[in-house]
């Protein structure tokens, strides 16, 4: 870690690995002897080519993702897939069920509702976000066209550590895993639809990755924009209008970076100790921090927690801060703190917020 960097606690957009910021800087000004950047490089051009190529199979790698899966480099955010999947998956009076585990989850159903029949199935929200239900008891709806999940809340902290059955006519489980995309192994096989925004774990925002078996492209409702339409995106290897080039570039330098650290079964290792080492602080400090998750359901990516005393958490984000550990305030719809440990954050990063936190109790116990 860089003394002339912050550890930077940020829940998104995040933290890129400092040797992959710094081969990007290298490349910036000349890319590999082309004389121009990737900025500036036809999209079309053998360059940008091999680069969207690569950023493809290094994922493909990555994930295992079987040949029956399409891999698009879209723009808009995960918002933008809120809307194109009921678009791309139903017909308007299409039932599709929504398990709800936090407030990104409530945003994709509220979504949903302009293009299909969403049924909530299932919310954490009576009990603040804080946990995911047992899978047998869920009361699926037999003829819906997928059941969405969002694999990791970004703001509450709850993550799948399993992934329920789908019990519908077509078997489809749908996830957004912009938070802990790359993050750890996943089967691709158990899902319909895979979709991510790049800015937590995998590039700068501005690049939405989707993965989507192949032979649910193609019926989009008739009013899907253009944009929004996977069978265009699929036709074209995501190259149908201009794609967000240097950030595809950058995700692909990350995507290199994860295979040299041995793959996501390293990558996961390194997040769970990560994780561990910060939540047994919190639970090891008799009350004085919090965490309101379920353990067993607790992000190894997003770690929500509170101060016994709440006058303090001011305070406690100001000398962090000073410490050069910054963005540690909770999302404003929760309040307290909240530490994003993706991918990027080094375990010195987490080591050096646990040895403030326990310094900062013994001042204010
Ligand atoms: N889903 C999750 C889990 C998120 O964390 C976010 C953003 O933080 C979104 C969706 C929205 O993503 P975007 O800002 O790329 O539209």
């Amino acid at each position: 870690h860089s003394e002339d960097r912050v550890f930077n606690f940020a829940a998104g957009p995040a933290i890129l690995p400092e040797n992959v910021l710094k081969k990007a800087q290298s490349e910036l000004y000349n890319y590999r002897g082309s004389g121009m950047s990737v900025m500036e490089m036809s999209h079309r051009g053998k360059e940008f080519l091999s680069i969207i190529q690569k950023a493809e199979s290094d994922l493909r790698a990555l994930l295992e993702i079987p040949d029956e899966y399409a891999v698009l480099f879209l723009q808009g955010g995960a918002t933008t897939q809120f809307a194109a999947i009921p678009l791309n998956l139903c017909t308007p009076d299409d039932p599709v069920d929504f398990l709800v585990t936090g407030s990104w989850g409530d945003k994709a159903f509220k979504e949903a509702q302009k293009y299909s029949q969403p049924k909530l199935i299932w919310s954490g929200k009576p009990e603040k976000y804080t946990k995911i239900p047992s899978f047998e008891d869920l009361e699926q709806t037999p003829d819906a066209k997928y059941l969405h999940i969002c694999a990791n809340e970004t703001i509450h902290g709850v993550e799948f550590k399993n992934y329920p059955t789908p019990k519908n006519a077509t078997g489809l489980l749908v996830a957004d895993m912009s938070s802990n995309f790359c993050s750890k192994p996943v089967d691709v096989s158990k899902f319909g639809v895979i979709y991510a925004g790049a800015q937590k774990n995998v590039g700068p925002s501005g690049v939405t990755i989707v993965i989507i078996r192949k032979d649910l492209i193609g019926n989009a409702q008739k009013t899907t924009p253009v944009m929004l339409d996977y069978k265009i995106h699929a036709e074209n290897n995501s190259l149908y209008n201009t794609p967000p080039c240097f950030g595809i570039y950058m995700c692909g330098l990350v995507f290199e970076d994860l295979l040299e650290q041995g793959g996501l079964k390293e990558v996961e290792k390194k997040n769970k100790k990560k994780a561990e080492i910060l939540y047994n602080a919190i639970d090891e400090s008799n009350g004085f921090f919090r965490c309101p998750v379920e353990k067993s359901v607790r992000s190894l990516m997003n770690v929500p927690f509170t101060l016994e005393k709440s006058e303090l958490e001011a305070e406690f984000v100001k000398e962090a801060a000073k410490e050069k550990m910054v963005q540690l305030k909770g999302h404003r719809s929760v309040g307290g703190m909240r530490a994003s440990i993706y991918n990027a954050m080094p375990l010195a990063g987490v080591e050096t917020l646990v040895a403030f936190m326990k310094d900062f109790q013994a001042r204010h116990a």
